[in-house]
């Protein structure tokens, strides 16, 4: 049985990964209306992942005997500048989140719960992964001329 503390730090984390969710959404519909559809559609995939997290730690606190809450999200900014400014956020964001993923850690730590430590594992890896895929994009957009940046927006479009 998880603690009432790490259910509800977790129970926060879901939370926060239903905000990311939605961060990415508006940023997919933002895209979307400038033009860049595969942008655009990266963003989206980005969005169904990012409630998935908040599906897998929903499961994961239900399996250990404690209760998974669906909580009030807040509202999201929308309208950026360019793609490149929209992925700086992207990247600034997965910095955030990995963070987060790691005071869960500390937590988890905290109150000797070794099942979660390992089940949050996970998370701290796929954070290496989502931040090195960000400052990829950003990179990229960073060198790419006009003409580059429909090429790399259609490269995403195929995710
Ligand atoms: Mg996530």
């Amino acid at each position: 049985m998880i603690s009432e503390k790490l259910q509800k730090a977790i129970n926060e984390q879901i939370t926060a990964e239903m905000w990311s969710a939605n961060l990415y959404l508006a940023m997919s519909f933002y895209l979307e209306k400038e033009g860049f559809n595969g942008f655009a559609h990266w963003l989206k995939k980005q969005y169904s992942e990012e409630m998935e997290h908040a599906c897998a730690m929903a499961d994961y606190l239900i399996k250990r005997g404690g209760t998974a809450k669906v909580d009030k999200v807040d509202v999201v900014p929308n309208g950026w500048g360019s793609p490149l400014e929209v992925f700086e956020h992207v990247y600034e964001h997965e910095c955030h989140v990995s963070e987060l993923i790691n005071t869960l850690v500390d937590v988890a730590s905290a109150e000797k719960d070794k099942a979660t430590q390992d089940f949050l594992w996970g998370f701290v890896r796929e954070q290496v992964e989502e931040e090195a895929t960000a400052q990829g994009i950003v990179d990229k957009l960073k060198k790419a001329g006009e003409a580059g940046i429909f090429f790399i927006d259609s490269q995403l479009g195929q995710r």
